[in-house]
């Protein structure tokens, strides 16, 4: 397998003021195109060494995909969750089953944020087909937390390299800032994707 870096669905300024077009340019261009070389790098060096029958560095090499690989993906949807004609609130039956799950679009807001305030990583929204249910998810790094067989829906990068550049400490103003620009379209779409 090999992963190519997307194009983001916007220009770079279109998140503005949620997002500087200097913070889109970096994040995007230095480190999700960084994760997309890593899982690159890591699957070549796992061929080569499947070729030479050598598996002193698989550990390592295996760590090595994870972390790039699960970064690739949720920059990927993190990108594509957002559009400079988002926010306002979800609808359809991606609302009816938050409000089913968590009580209220309120209530799994909030939770939502502390998970996005607390993580070392990332916030997730995910739908667990095995019990018919949306969680929140609090990931460190790209994988730690990462919960098996469920499908992230909304992701909200939390790195500081997400945010510091333009609110510095204040990550609670970057992630209200993130919610002025959530495509709830997208966020439905893959809701109803893997329902
Ligand atoms: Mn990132």
């Amino acid at each position: 397998m090999r992963e190519k870096l997307i194009e983001l669905p916007y220009e770079y300024d279109a998140l503005k003021p949620s997002i500087s077009q200097q913070v889109l340019e970096w994040h995007h261009d230095t480190h999700h195109q960084g994760y997309v070389n890593g899982v690159n790098t890591a699957e070549e060096k796992l061929e080569q060494q499947r070729e030479d029958g050598d598996f002193s560095n698989t550990g390592s090499l295996l760590n090595s995909f994870t972390h790039n690989y699960a970064g690739t993906v949720l920059h990927e949807i993190f990108w594509q969750n957002m559009s400079p004609n988002g926010g306002g609130r979800p609808g359809g039956s991606l609302m009816e089953k938050i409000e089913e799950d968590f009580g209220s679009y309120e209530a799994w807001k909030k939770e939502f944020k502390a998970a996005a305030s607390s993580a070392s990583g990332w916030a997730l929204l995910v739908y667990i087909p095995r019990h018919d249910e949306l969680h929140n998810v609090a990931v460190d790094r790209h994988d730690e937390g990462a919960v098996w067989g469920a499908h992230p829906v909304l992701a909200l990068d939390v790195w500081e390299h997400s945010y510091y550049h333009d609110y510095g400490p204040a990550r609670g103003e970057f992630i209200d800032g993130f919610f002025d620009v959530v495509d709830w379209s997208d966020v439905s779409e893959r809701f109803e994707e893997v329902r």
